[in-house]
């Protein structure tokens, strides 16, 4: 491809996927909202009503960043009043990343006994098998160089009943807006990538890992073959991004 992605080794791609977030962990946050004019807030608060958590919810949410998504779970329980007995544990391969929701954590309301971060590695996750009731993973998969291991490792890590959502970009089902949308990705957004964090590359890499990922039905067959059941999908702003669902059964 003309971003030099394509061919490369696996321990190549997931070198290039740190240096990436190491490169633009501190300005994540802001560089989300603008160039998703704010969408990802709206995405991610349909995910975590999807997802629609009840008291002693033990989730893992994975490739978790800054902690976007812990976030908006433990405020989703608070308001629902249901936070008895619910934990989030954050894990990502990236210590930057985390350090920043680290900080977040620390400057918020939320005390460390209901949110745990910890580095590792979505392909090989270092928990006991059946350990959690809900997993979630949002704008990560895609990032990972092996999707089959991630999810077998959801599938181990999950309790018998316990869900499965994926929140990823996804494909468009309407040619014009896709028209409107390459225009976007291609041209615009390593442009303001540039501009903003001085990080060309790291965004024409977003835009390369996007067109690359597995389109809506493939990844539900990928869902269903690491033994998920009940493997569901529904698509956000004509499927820029889609939010898939499964239950380990
Ligand atoms: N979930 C957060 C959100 O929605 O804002 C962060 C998404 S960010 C686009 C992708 C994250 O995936 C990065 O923090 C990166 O470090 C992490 N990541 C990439 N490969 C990973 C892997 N193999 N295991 C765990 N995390 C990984």
């Amino acid at each position: 491809t003309h971003f030099g992605f394509e061919n490369v080794k696996e321990e190549e791609k997931a070198k290039r996927v740190r240096k990436v977030f190491d490169d633009v962990a501190s300005s994540y946050d802001k560089m989300n909202d603008t160039m998703s004019f704010g969408l990802h807030r709206i995405w991610k608060d349909i995910f975590i009503d999807r997802l629609g958590p009840t008291s002693g919810t033990k989730l893992l949410d994975v490739a978790g960043g800054t902690g976007d998504i812990a976030f908006r779970f433990l405020n989703y329980v608070i308001s629902a009043k249901c936070q008895d007995e619910c934990h989030v544990t954050v894990l990502d391969i990236n210590p930057s990343m985390l350090s920043v929701g680290k900080h977040r954590q620390e400057t918020s309301s939320f005390d460390s006994n209901v949110i745990a971060f910890h580095e590792g590695d979505a392909e090989s996750l270092p928990y006991e098998d059946n350990s959690f009731n809900a997993y979630t993973i949002a704008f990560g998969i895609r990032n990972c160089t092996n999707i089959n291991e991630v999810l077998n490792e959801a599938y181990r890590v999950l309790k018998p009943g316990g869900r499965f959502l994926c929140l990823e970009f996804s494909h468009v089902d309407n040619a014009t807006l896709q028209w409107f949308y390459d225009q976007y990705s291609f041209q615009i957004i390593p442009l303001m990538g540039q501009l903003i964090t001085g990080q060309w590359h790291a965004y024409q890499y977003l835009v390369e890992s996007i067109r690359r990922f597995p389109n809506q039905e493939e990844f539900k067959n990928m869902i269903e073959n690491a033994g998920f059941r009940q493997v569901t999908f529904e698509n956000l702003t004509a499927g820029v991004v889609a939010i898939h669902s499964g239950f380990k059964l």
